[in-house]
């Protein structure tokens, strides 16, 4: 998916959908665009390979810029009334990065789209660094945004590492920068040195939101 935002930038983004013996795990929600026939692209991509969305278990979401959170929810285009894209998921979304989001509603997050939020029972505000079901880790990272959180699954056989925008592109993991949009930019190069090191010794499997040629991969010294 392809989003035009000011000027010319192009920003790319893709969503990742995990699979274990026990979960159908959605990290990051996309934009919540629709398709041309009204569907929306998320659901399509998903229906393309095999995945009715209403399998979705869990949704886990870094933080809640617009560009990762859109498709959380969508707005009927007749009523105008707002639902969960994902209805039967349990939504995992940090407790302060929701509060931050509101307090600076506007250019990188747009209310509207995450305040269903708010109204349903399937949500977990996540606080601090922790674990789900015994085998998904969350730790708040603070770099890109000061509530942003990063996800690692083991599922015993991998170990799949969601950076979301802290380790966005694997040429972010190769060079040491700091990176001028980053909340903070000296603590989300540090970050990514310390994840390049954990998921050297441990095998993770990085998957890149941003990088839509180098979707996911392990990383060598
Ligand atoms: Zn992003």
């Amino acid at each position: 998916m392809q989003q035009r935002s000011g000027g010319s930038l192009l920003v790319e983004i893709q969503p990742f959908l995990v699979i274990t013996d026990q979960d159908y795990i959605l990290l990051d929600s996309g934009l919540g665009y629709r398709n041309p026939d009204g569907v929306l692209q998320i659901h399509q991509h998903l229906i393309n390979h095999g995945v009715n969305p209403m399998d979705i278990t869990k949704v886990l979401m870094s933080h809640l810029h617009k560009d990762h959170s859109g498709g959380i929810s969508t707005a009927d285009p007749v009523t105008g009334q707002r639902n969960l894209s994902f209805p039967q998921a349990t939504y995992y979304v940090n407790a302060q990065e929701m509060q931050y989001a509101f307090d600076n509603d506007g250019k990188s997050y747009h209310a509207d789209d995450i305040r269903i939020l708010r109204e349903r029972d399937n949500v977990v505000f996540t606080e601090g660094d922790g674990s789900i079901d015994g085998y998904i880790t969350y730790e708040v990272t603070g770099g890109h945004c000061p509530y942003h959180q990063t996800f690692l699954i083991d599922t015993g056989d991998d170990k799949i590492f969601f950076g979301g925008d802290e380790a966005p592109q694997i040429s972010y993991m190769k060079r040491r920068f700091a990176a001028k949009y980053d909340y903070d930019g000296k603590r989300g190069m540090e970050l990514r040195e310390q994840f390049k090191e954990r998921g050297i010794r441990d095998g993770w499997t990085f998957l890149y939101y941003h990088d839509t040629k180098v979707p996911f991969g392990k990383l060598t010294q």
